[in-house]
């Protein structure tokens, strides 16, 4: 087991203001925070791209629950670096061919695929056939139809299934949640939520080819601005019509590139959204009978900041990903369903499948 990691000052102020917030949180947050399971649990993360390396491993050196036992890569070269940077183990490194046999290693409880999205599904069985809980990474999968075959393999396998949802974990999404899920000013009548950014990479990157990423903009980015309108009211949407638009037909020739939408909720709230990879949205508001909330950024993994009736919140920010990761080691020490399982993946699919519908069709379409 690795030893827990020195913590300097830096790390110190992070800590404790994850402890600050999660006290702010009530009871619920303050108890995952302060549990204490037996054994801190090994992650293995699949896939050492940008997100793998610039926030997921950086994030496991500060979980409490877990930390970094193992890794899977198809690149040698990067298995060293990581094996010498994080002190991994080498029975705890594979690559994608042997991959299977980590059945057969207790030092991995967890696997959290951080892959393509056309590789979420087959890593996520093949994890869970192995034996191991999973947190998949989000968009959870191409459509909701390969969500509903994970989650049924995972059933089937008896492994818990988490997405890594991280703004669960956060505090100024938890207390827009509790503003408009509680009704603290009253019903919420409006929200007008976006998330984007201006796509300048590689533009032979997995994420710009419909096969690998399932779409654009809408899956990479959209799908947090869908969840924010869900969890802002607590209500599953019944229908949505969509618009989208190009700027750059040439880059974005297989993938979606800014995409405008309307959900209909059974309260008959006004819910707009959109999603770019050709504008810097960040931002969710609403209004509510009694009062106004926002946040703006909303989304991105540091920095959150937000407005209640035109005041500012005041709170801290945390180090999302090992809030998220800690929260899913203590479910599978408890043995008890992470709040952002499976299912809360395959709901938003489901909008997402009805917005690529409504794209075509011009139409409204039900989810
Ligand atoms: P990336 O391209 O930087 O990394 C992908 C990794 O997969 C690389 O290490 C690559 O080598 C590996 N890979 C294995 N087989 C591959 C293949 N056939 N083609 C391409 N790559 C292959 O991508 P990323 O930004 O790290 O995203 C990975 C996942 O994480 C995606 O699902 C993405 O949506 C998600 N993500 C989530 C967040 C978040 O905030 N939760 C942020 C960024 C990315």
């Amino acid at each position: 087991m690795k030893p827990i990691v020195k913590i300097s000052r830096r790390n110190f102020i992070r800590t404790g203001s994850i402890a600050a917030g999660a006290l702010m949180l009530g009871p619920a947050l303050s108890q995952l925070a302060l549990a204490k399971p037996g054994k801190r649990l090994g992650v293995a993360l699949v896939g050492l791209g940008s997100y793998a390396g610039g926030q997921l491993a950086p994030a496991l050196q500060h979980t409490k629950n877990c930390y970094l036992a193992g890794i899977v890569t198809g690149t040698p070269a990067k298995a060293a670096t990581w094996a010498k940077k994080y002190n991994i183990a080498s029975k705890n490194i594979y690559n994608y061919q042997n991959f299977d046999e980590i059945a057969n290693n207790p030092d991995i409880d967890i696997v959290y695929v951080v892959l393509p999205v056309s590789m979420h599904k087959e890593y996520t069985i093949r994890a869970a056939q192995a034996g191991k809980h999973v947190i998949c990474e989000k968009p959870m999968a191409l459509n909701a139809a390969e969500c509903r075959d994970m989650i049924a393999a995972c059933k089937k396998a008896n492994r818990l299934l988490s997405i890594g949802y991280r703004l669960h974990f956060e505090p100024h999404t938890r207390e827009v949640m509790r503003l408009g899920q509680k009704q603290v000013f009253g019903k919420v009548t409006e929200i007008d939520t976006a998330n984007g950014f201006t796509y300048n990479g590689d533009p032979n990157a997995w994420r710009l080819k419909k096969a690998m990423a399932g779409g654009g903009g809408l899956m990479d980015m959209g799908i947090y601005a869908i969840q924010g309108s869900r969890y802002t009211l607590g209500q599953e949407p019944i229908a949505v019509k969509a618009r989208q638009e190009k700027t750059r037909p040439q880059l974005f020739k297989d993938v979606d590139e800014t995409v405008f939408w309307e959900l209909k909720f059974p309260g008959g709230q006004k819910v707009t959204g959109k999603s770019s990879y050709n504008h810097d949205w960040s931002y969710l508001r609403a209004r509510a009978e009694k009062g106004t909330f926002e946040l703006q950024p909303a989304y991105g993994y540091d920095g959150l900041d937000g407005k209640i009736n035109g005041k500012p919140m005041q709170i801290p920010n945390i180090i999302q990903q090992a809030a998220q990761m800690d929260d899913f080691a203590t479910c599978v020490t408890l043995k008890k369903q992470s709040r952002v399982p499976g299912e809360e993946g395959l709901k938003d699919m489901k909008v997402v499948d009805a917005i690529y519908r409504s794209l075509d069709s011009g139409k409204w379409e039900n989810i």
